[in-house]
């Protein structure tokens, strides 16, 4: 089944048309990339599924519910959770006080963020934490941790609002060889023992085939092919114009 549905979906920024005609069906339990050089027009594909711009033309529907005119909390609130491509964690707090407000945020309360996060959700934020691998900097200020640790921070921000379909922009971008892996490691890990549906864009190849069980491929703000890596990775446009060799 379709968790998700994007439907002849286009959107232009003035005369420019960055995301033309896309369909694309992001099935439950499905590990799906959505690959292409920059400037292909992934983020954008992404803004448009995360309710952050509307499409000029077509329609996105999650779990069969129109996205139409949906504000972004409120499509956070039926199950889909996104990470950005930058970083985007309260850097001046902790690591257990980001991930306690997002928790809070999901809970619907009314709560002063910060002067009352201490006390609430410690043990969910801490088990949060423990799953991606953050203990050890549970009280760490967000902004000191190494850039690979701000991404698992935002990560577990990102389970927070305990989603079923997870959207991540890039997840190593600007991640050294061994901060990659690991990270890759650790999505894996925790989309399989959640048993989500992972939506994320990549431009590292190995972590596209390392990890994804659809990939489909953004041309020019096209969809040119969509297939499992194998059918992908043998796609003769595929090769000539992304992968540039075998
Ligand atoms: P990718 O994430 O694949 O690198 P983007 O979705 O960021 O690509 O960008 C696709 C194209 O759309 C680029 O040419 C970019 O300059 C353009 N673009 C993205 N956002 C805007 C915007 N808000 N206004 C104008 N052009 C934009
Ligand atoms: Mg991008």
């Amino acid at each position: 089944m379709a968790l998700l549905e994007i439907n002849n979906v286009t959107k232009r920024f003035g005369g420019f048309t960055a995301i033309h005609q896309v369909n694309l069906s992001v099935v439950e339990g499905s590990t799906h990339a959505i690959i292409g050089p920059n400037g292909a027009g992934k983020t954008t594909l992404f803004n448009l599924v995360s309710g952050l711009i509307t499409p000029d033309e077509g329609s996105v529907e999650f779990r069969g519910r129109p996205m139409v005119r949906m504000k972004a909390h409120e499509i956070v609130k039926i199950g889909m959770s996104r990470s950005f491509q930058r970083v985007n964690v309260f850097s001046g707090r902790s690591c257990m006080e980001n991930v306690q407000v997002a928790l809070i945020a999901n809970a619907g309360l009314h709560y002063h963020p910060f002067r009352d996060a201490s006390r609430l959700f410690l043990r969910e934020a801490a088990e949060l934490l423990a799953m991606v691998n953050l203990t050890e900097e549970t009280a760490r200020r967000a902004g000191e941790l190494a850039y690979g640790k701000q991404k698992q921070l935002e990560l577990a921000v990102a389970l927070a609002a305990e989603p079923k379909l997870l959207l991540l922009d890039e997840p190593t971008a600007g991640m050294s060889i061994t901060e990659t892996r690991s990270s890759i490691r650790l999505i894996k890990d925790i989309v399989a023992r959640k048993g989500l549906t992972l939506l994320f864009t990549e431009h590292d190849m190995e972590v596209v085939f390392g990890i994804a069980s659809t990939i489909s491929v953004l041309h020019h703000g096209k969809i040119i092919a969509t297939g499992t890596p194998e059918e992908v990775r043998h796609n003769e446009q595929v090769k000539r114009i992304y992968l540039g060799k075998d």
